[in-house]
């Protein structure tokens, strides 16, 4: 029985793997899998949560602990950016150049705001020895109210 998602794309998995290589990580069957998942359409925001829930519609079988690992190191990598939400909730962005977030409190979705879009009159010096790595914006947005 040929495997239709491969023949699918035909270019894609060499691909991931190859990306994987460059970042330094081993590209077991897992982290291939979820790369694929991940990286296959358009940029997007995902927390740990739904790309588990796309890894078992796409029978890709991983443990929710496994997909956490597993973003983890992606973003360690370099190849996701992390949005902290709050401390118990991330979305991993695989658009990791500098830009800032929406976050649609109803909808609990990411949408992003250009870099040049946000403009800091005055940021606070970095603490003696260290200096700023980047500087997140996420403004809670919610639907309007009707009068
Ligand atoms: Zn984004």
């Amino acid at each position: 029985m040929p495997d239709r998602s491969l023949a699918a794309h035909p270019s894609h998995r060499p691909c991931v793997t190859a990306v994987l290589r460059i970042a330094g990580l081993r590209p077991t069957r897992q982290r291939v899998a979820l790369a694929e998942l991940l990286f296959h359409g358009p940029h997007r925001h995902i927390s740990a949560e739904q790309l588990h829930a796309e890894a078992s519609t796409a029978n890709v079988n991983v443990s929710l602990a496994t997909i956490y690992n597993t973003l983890h190191q992606f973003h360690e990598a370099g190849l996701l950016r992390e949005v902290a939400i709050d401390a118990s909730r991330s979305y991993f962005d695989t658009d990791t150049s500098d830009h800032h977030h929406f976050f649609v409190e109803d909808e609990q979705r990411m949408i992003d705001i250009p870099a040049d879009a946000v403009e800091f009159k005055t940021l606070p010096r970095a603490p003696s020895g260290m200096e700023v790595a980047h500087v997140d914006v996420v403004i809670r947005v919610r639907k309007s109210q009707p009068e």
